[in-house]
Formats: C-alpha cells, structure tokens, sequence
C-alpha cells in the first residue's frame, strides 16, 4: 500500500482581495522506500504541495494520509506531534537554531523521542561525520557555510530515522561540486534506512535517480512517471 496518499487536494491562498489557486485537485500515492522527485516550472506550486504533504499547511480542501493517518484531520498539536515522531524536514533556509551547537541542532529530534542526552549527542556527532562535519560538531550555525549548514540540517532530518523526510530544494544553496556529494550521500542514506524521501528539485542529476517524478505544472500534476532501471541508466 502507498505510504503517502494525497486525494483531491487543493490549496487556495489569499492575497488581500485576491485569491491564489496554488494547488487544484492534486492526486498522488507514493510507495514506501521511494525517492519521489518533485519538478516544474517556479511558482508551479511544488513547495505548497511539499508543505501540503509534511503536514507544515493545511490544506484547504482534500486530504493527504501517511500511512493510515489522515493529517489534513489532524489538530496542530496531533500534528505536530506526528511530526515529531515520524516525518523529517530539510528546508531550503536551513532552519537552525542559531544558539545551539551543530551536534545540538541535530540531536533535537531525538530529544523530542526520550534519548538521553548523552546518547543523543553520540549518534547526532555520527549522523554529522555521515555528512562529512564530524570536526565541525560544536560549532554553531553562524560559524559555518551555508552548505555547511545545510548538511546539519540533512543530518538532523536522518538522526532519528524517520518514515518520510520531506525536502525544499536541499542543494539550492549549494555549488555544483558540494551538490553532487550530499546528494549521492542523502539518497544512499535514504535507501540505506528504507526512508522514503520525497524532494523538490530544479537538479536534472536528481531526477535521475529518482524512483518517481511528479511534475506539477499551474497547480495540477500534470505527469507522474516511475522510473525503471532502465531509464535510470539513460
Ligand atoms: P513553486 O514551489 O513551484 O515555486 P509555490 O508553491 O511556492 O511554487 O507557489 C505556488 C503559488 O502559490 C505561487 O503563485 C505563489 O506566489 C503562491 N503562494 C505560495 N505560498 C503563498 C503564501 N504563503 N501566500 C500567498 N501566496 C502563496
Ligand atoms: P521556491 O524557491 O520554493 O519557489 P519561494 O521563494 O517561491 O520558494 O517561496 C519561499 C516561501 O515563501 C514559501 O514558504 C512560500 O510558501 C512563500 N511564498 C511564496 N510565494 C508567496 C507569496 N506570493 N506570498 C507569500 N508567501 C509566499
């Protein structure tokens, strides 16, 4: 069965008296382990339907369920709480705390789960030297790169493994080379822990490892494709 499933979604935004169709009768089903590429035209509406998803907005009509949950039901605390307990988020901004450490940054989502902090300062420094930061785990966001920062923000997303972890361009911010490496190590990481991942994306490279790619185009999908191997090695 699908772990993700997204029925007749639509999200109207409103701009003083106008009103922003930014999704319009979205359906979808992704499969558990997936990596689900989303593309398309800027302004297309893949971030309102990524925040859509990650349960960051709610949807003003339809329904988006992660496995049997209904989260477009859900109240923002049960939501925040599912979350919590099992969805990751990389934002495109990083979303850091600028008063914590590095380690401390990744470690929240496992004191969110009761690990002591002891252990969660262990396995947050291992998710880190993962990403290639194991000497940078006691520095604090300002001190670092920004590709620096947004490879925290992949290994907080990882640290506790969750079912889904949802991106926003993840390597926006990043140059090509850096790009390269933290995609590959993201993906393997996603496929080494059975995560399904799902991610926007303007990367060509990217579509291309992908097991599903859902463009969106005027707030309407308007293909989704599952990729064989065969047009993965293309
Ligand atoms: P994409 O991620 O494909 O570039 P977005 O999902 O960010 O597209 O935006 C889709 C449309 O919805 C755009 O017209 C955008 O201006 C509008 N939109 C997105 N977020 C908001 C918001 N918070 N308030 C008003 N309009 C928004
Ligand atoms: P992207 O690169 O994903 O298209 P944007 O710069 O379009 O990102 O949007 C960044 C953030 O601003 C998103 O969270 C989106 O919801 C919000 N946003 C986009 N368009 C508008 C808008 N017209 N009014 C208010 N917020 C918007």
């Amino acid at each position: 069965a699908p772990i993700i499933r997204v029925e007749h979604l639509r999200k109207v935004y409103r701009v003083g008296h106008e009103k922003v169709i930014a999704l319009n009768d979205v359906n979808l089903a992704i499969e558990p382990g997936e990596v689900c590429c989303i593309v398309g035209p800027s302004g297309s509406g893949k971030s309102t339907l990524l925040n859509q998803l990650a349960g960051l907005e709610k949807p003003t009509k339809g329904h988006v369920f992660i496995g049997k949950h209904d989260i477009s039901e859900m109240t923002e605390n049960e939501l925040a709480k599912f979350r919590q307990e099992h969805l990751g988020f990389i934002f495109q901004s990083y979303n850091l705390l600028p008063n914590l450490t590095a380690a401390e940054n990744v470690a929240l989502p496992l004191m969110f789960k009761g690990v002591g902090r002891k252990e969660r300062l262990k396995l947050a420094t291992q998710e880190l030297k993962k990403m290639g930061l194991g000497k940078r785990a006691g520095h604090k966001p300002t001190e670092m790169s920004g590709g620096q920062q947004q490879r925290v923000g992949i290994a907080r997303a990882f640290v506790a493994k969750p079912k889904v972890i949802f991106a926003d361009e993840p390597t926006g911010n990043l140059d090509s080379q850096t790009t390269k490496q933290v995609l590959y190590r993201m993906l393997n990481m996603a496929k080494e822990n059975n995560i399904t991942f799902v991610m926007v994306t303007h990367e060509r490279d990217l579509a291309a490892v992908a097991d599903r790619v859902v463009t969106i185009k005027d707030g309407k999908v308007e293909s989704d494709v599952v990729m064989d191997a065969e047009a993965k090695a293309a």
